[in-house]
């Protein structure tokens, strides 16, 4: 056909109404047959059919619909979705001229203006009272004429009918009202730079940008004011506050309940492919593997997995080590790719040197279901260990290490005296020496009960809740409040009677948060059911404890808050360490009191970096003079940046350890020459056998040139090998107790990692 012929049929096919209606039917609903077009425009099927096939071989004539023959349907040829886009330019065109405003929905539709539509809001969201709702209609439906607005959008009605709240006094309607969000700004400024945070991504922007309206969300509606607004000036910090009000910060997971098939990796059973009983030893590595992945995006930080070779033992009974070696070496690579995908969750596996007590005589569950019990296989765990280490010491296929899982060796009086685990102990020191992944957790301390579990975050639970098994499997921590102390010392002014009643104060605020928190969950998991693995039954509760999760109260600055008050460095002086000491037994005796009813932990450890915010947040309101103080002491109760000498840290941090349950971690951060493993050893027997510490690590700092695949321990700019100084360079160490290479450094990661004490042994 003629483009001029084209035009003329174009313009006859509009010329009627039907057509027109079909053509803006199918651009709005996609491909559509013959009767369901019918049906829609409210046609009769047997005396209209005939009209109706006339308008539609006009339209297919003119080529702006076509018919798919397999399906039947009916859709728009690239020229029909241009006319009919025309139509509804020509439609808008009408309506303006008329005086009708048209507003752009959240749903991206274009509507008529309605006032009943701002009465039904304000009376749904804010339950303002009819007449009150009507007048301010009516006033803001004048007000939008007179201003005759072009692009009239459903947000800015919110904004003009909020201003007018505001005009009236109503402020309480206007809260209800508030629409969360970012400005246009904002969401390019953090297309543009997310390329410098951890693991980009469009999926991370994605994130991002939700993040700031699920953060404002928890402040307006979730927390109290009082709460909220401690939190914006920096009297505490919510750490994940762009999750509060969805997900539990860590949890510790029980496997047996994968391993003998009684639970799905992902709760229903319904999203992944399982084994359900695994009969082999990679069927159950592979059941903890998708356990970990399906549970990354129900936690904030970090997941745990306890006695990992003791209830992995029974599955590797007839293997012979270059087997295991090989299924675990599969197994580590799948972890890293899931954690690197998922973003930021860490990985913890809490290992063991002998079977403990309580779990001699459990019954086993292994390739051929439930028989023996877990005491019949100390020696293969002992082996799965050694091999676990020794694989996790080797580096991947272009040199570098393996960062996750962070291991947590447990340490039991038996496996001490004993030779049976001495090869273990010296895979641990040669993965130390080589990489730094292996925290020592010291459990003949009184004070950890008879087990304690520690997660990637450094979060810590023990049994003094109830017992080894409801105490500290299947729980996590709710989440983390941290207090500002330097604030509170300020606020005290010297007076100690003001510095404890305010700590007290926050305390109380931390706990209010935290049972706020607990009830969000209880409604995520039962109503909502947002956390499908947590709601799963299992020996009469759900797979996840929440009543047995307990909540963690943190705090940054004791150095600085205790030499504000006394003038006294905390390191030197006995008046500033018998005020610190009160601190933190007014904090730990606070959450003590709270038992049987609550439990909360308090902990020396941030979930996130917080200290420089609230560092600050106090700048800002006038408590600390220059703008470049450095930031508050965080994850440690001396000031990190000063020179103490080792054994002095380690007598006052032992003191320190006993008192925050909730989390702590002494990182013996070392010089290079580093030692050897043999000198780790000494050194950790003798920590092991003569101070109070329940958890310490050896951190050691290493460069890796991807160019020439090099690893060169200390910090390098320039590869000493190859001479290369770019970007692909990178350096890695333990920033905040945990491992990260600096490609992931935050600003605070880099301060931390560059401006450190290091110490010799
Ligand atoms: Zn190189």
């Amino acid at each position: 056909m003629s483009s001029k012929n084209l035009l003329e049929s174009i313009l006859s096919a509009l010329s009627n109404e039907v057509r027109a209606e079909v053509l803006k039917l199918i651009s709005m609903e996609g491909p559509l047959s013959f009767t369901a077009i019918m049906e829609k425009l409210e046609m009769n099927p047997k005396s209209d059919a005939g009209k109706f096939g006339y308008h539609l071989r006009m339209l297919n004539d003119a080529e702006l619909i076509k018919s798919d023959e397999s399906s039947g349907k009916y859709y728009l040829t690239l020229l029909g979705q241009d006319v009919a886009n025309f139509i509804y330019g020509v439609e808008d065109a009408v309506r303006r001229k008329k005086g009708d405003m048209l507003v752009r929905t959240s749903s991206l539709t274009i509507e008529s203006f309605e006032r009943k539509k701002i009465v039904d809001a304000l009376m749904r969201e804010a339950s303002v009272p009819r007449k009150l709702a009507e007048s301010i209609s009516k006033e803001a439906e004048d007000r939008l004429k007179k201003l005759q607005v072009r692009y009239l959008t459903a947000a800015l009605i919110r904004e003009f009918i909020n201003s007018i709240l505001l005009e009236k006094g109503l402020e309480e309607y206007r809260h209800a009202l508030t629409r969360l969000g970012q400005p246009v700004y904002d969401v390019t400024t953090t297309i543009k730079n997310t390329a410098f945070r951890d693991f980009p991504s469009p999926e991370k922007v994605h994130m991002l940008a939700g993040d700031a309206v699920l953060e404002e969300y928890m402040l307006l509606k979730v927390l109290p004011r009082t709460i909220a607004d401690a939190h914006l000036c920096g009297a505490i910090h919510l750490n994940n506050a762009n999750y509060w009000a969805l997900r539990p910060a860590d949890i510790q997971h029980d496997l047996r309940p994968f391993l003998d098939g009684a639970l799905s990796a992902d709760g229903t059973g319904l999203s992944l492919p399982t084994h359900s009983c695994p009969k082999s030893f990679t069927g159950a590595l592979y059941t903890l593997n998708s356990l970990l992945r399906s549970t990354s995006t129900l936690v904030s930080n970090s997941q745990s997995v306890g006695f990992f070779n003791i209830f992995l033992a029974p599955f590797i009974k007839d293997l012979d080590d270059a087997t295991v070696k090989s299924n675990l070496r599969d197994f580590l690579y799948n972890l890293n790719s899931c954690v690197n995908i998922g973003g930021n969750i860490g990985i913890a596996i809490n290992a063991e040197l002998e079977i403990p007590r309580f779990l001699e005589s459990v019954k086993a569950v292994g390739p051929n279901g439930k028989s023996d019990q877990y005491s019949d296989y100390y020696d293969e765990s002992l082996r799965l260990l050694r091999l676990f280490l020794d694989v996790m010491r080797e580096p991947d296929g272009s040199s570098k290490p393996l960062i996750n899982p962070a291991i947590f060796l447990k340490v039991r009086k038996k496996s001490l005296v004993t030779d049976k685990a001495s090869d273990c102990f010296e895979s641990a020191y040669k993965l130390a020496e080589a990489w730094g992944s292996v925290y020592f957790v010291n459990q003949m301390l009184p004070w950890q009960q008879s087990n304690v579990f520690y997660n990637a975050n450094l979060s810590r639970i023990d049994s003094e809740w109830k017992d080894w098994e409801s105490g500290t499997m299947r729980v996590g921590s709710m989440d983390n409040v941290t207090l500002n102390l330097p604030r509170i010392a300020y606020e005290a002014n010297g007076d100690d009677d003001r510095l404890i009643e305010r700590l007290r104060e926050l305390l109380e605020l931390a706990r209010e948060a935290l049972s706020i928190k607990k009830q969000i969950l209880e409604e995520r998991v039962h109503i909502d059911r947002l956390l499908p693995l947590y709601k799963e039954e299992f020996e009469g509760n759900n797979y996840f404890r929440l009543s047995d999760s307990p909540g963690i109260i943190s705090y940054v600055g004791l150095p600085e808050a205790v030499k504000y008050h006394t003038g006294f460095d905390l390191s030197d002086s006995d008046e500033a360490l018998k005020l610190s000491t009160l601190i933190i037994d007014t904090m730990d005796g606070y959450t003590r009191q709270m038992l049987p009813s609550t439990r909360l932990l308090t902990s020396s450890i941030t979930f996130e970096p917080s200290a420089q915010r609230l560092t600050q947040l106090d700048v800002a309101s006038g408590y600390l003079k220059s703008k470049d103080s450095q930031a508050y002491t965080e994850h440690s109760n001396l000031p990190l940046t000063t020179a103490i000498p080792l054994r002095k840290r380690l007598h006052i941090e032992e003191f320190f350890q006993q008192k925050t349950r909730g989390g702590h971690l002494f990182d013996l951060r070392l010089e290079e020459p580093f030692p050897t493993y043999e000198v780790l050893s000494n050194n950790t027997r003798r920590i092991l056998e003569t101070a109070a510490i329940g958890l310490f690590t050896f951190t050691r700092d290493y460069s890796y040139c991807s160019r020439c695949r090099n690893i060169i321990y200390g910090f390098h700019e320039k590869c000493p090998k190859c001479g290369y100084d770019g970007n692909r360079i990178m350096l890695y160490t333990k920033t905040y107790g945990k491992i990260k290479p600096s490609k992931t450094w935050s600003t605070n990661d880099r301060q931390f990692a560059l401006n450190t004490q290091r110490f010799t042994l």
